[in-house]
């Protein structure tokens, strides 16, 4: 079967699984995920799993890029914040769909694949940088979406702070291995609410120091 036909059929059973929000169906349509994938898994590119990169880290299964994209309810207006650039593709799908997509990765080697993938595609709504997610991009605050494409272990109140009232995050919350769930967290006026999407299983979001060997070149 034929990439094409397999991107077809994917985009099917996300219809089937519960997506039915036509803007985000269509950003998944456009975005290449085999460009996001390393070369021997190109024919697995539309399969709905999660797939290995660089660095022991994963490009996160299709149904979950689009269940998160979905629940950001995104506008055309929004300026998004994502925590863990990974491949890039989840940023890559969100540029379809935001004004402005900041993302932050902490392994620098990730980044740069992840840069030259947006400068091909020629998505040049996306600003990146290497860094601790966990802390933000306080300099580009407020935002009116942010999503987390790593679990913490608890909700980080830093990236509450940065969050515009009337905004929405959605993020993994859960131990590294154990038991996570995926939230949706809305800010208002009078604080925060949260509803749970799913249960899921993400690599964890680490913070502190960058990885050794990164931390130089990071600078
Ligand atoms: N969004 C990615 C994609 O579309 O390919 C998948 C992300 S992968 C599941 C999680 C990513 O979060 C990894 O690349 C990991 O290095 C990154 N990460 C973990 N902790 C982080 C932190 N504190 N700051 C930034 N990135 C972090």
């Amino acid at each position: 079967m034929s990439l094409a036909a397999r991107k077809i059929r994917l985009i099917m059973n996300l219809r089937r699984a519960g997506v039915t929000d036509t803007g985000v169906l269509a950003a998944i349509e456009r975005i290449p995920r085999e460009a996001f994938v390393l070369p021997h898994f190109h024919d697995q590119a539309y399969e709905d799993q999660a797939l290995p990169i660089a660095q022991g880290q994963t490009i996160s299964q299709p149904h979950i890029v689009a269940m998160m994209t979905e629940a950001l309810q995104l506008k055309k207006t929004h300026k998004v914040l994502e925590i863990g650039t990974g491949s890039g593709y989840q940023a890559a799908v969100l540029s379809k769909l935001a004004r402005r997509v900041y993302t932050v990765e902490r392994f620098k080697s990730l980044l740069k694949e992840a840069e030259s993938r947006f400068h091909q595609l020629r998505l040049h709504n996306i600003t990146s940088k290497v860094g601790d997610g966990s802390k933000g991009w306080p300099e580009q605050a407020p935002f009116d979406r942010i999503i987390v494409t790593a679990a913490a272990e608890e909700i980080p109140q830093t990236l509450v702070d940065q969050l515009a009232v009337g905004g929405i995050m959605v993020l993994p919350v859960g131990p590294d291995r154990g038991d996570q769930v995926l939230i949706r967290l809305r800010k208002n006026e009078d604080g925060i609410e949260c509803d749970h999407l799913a249960d899921v299983r993400f690599v964890p979001l680490v913070g502190g120091a960058l990885p050794e060997g990164e931390a130089k070149a990071a600078s």
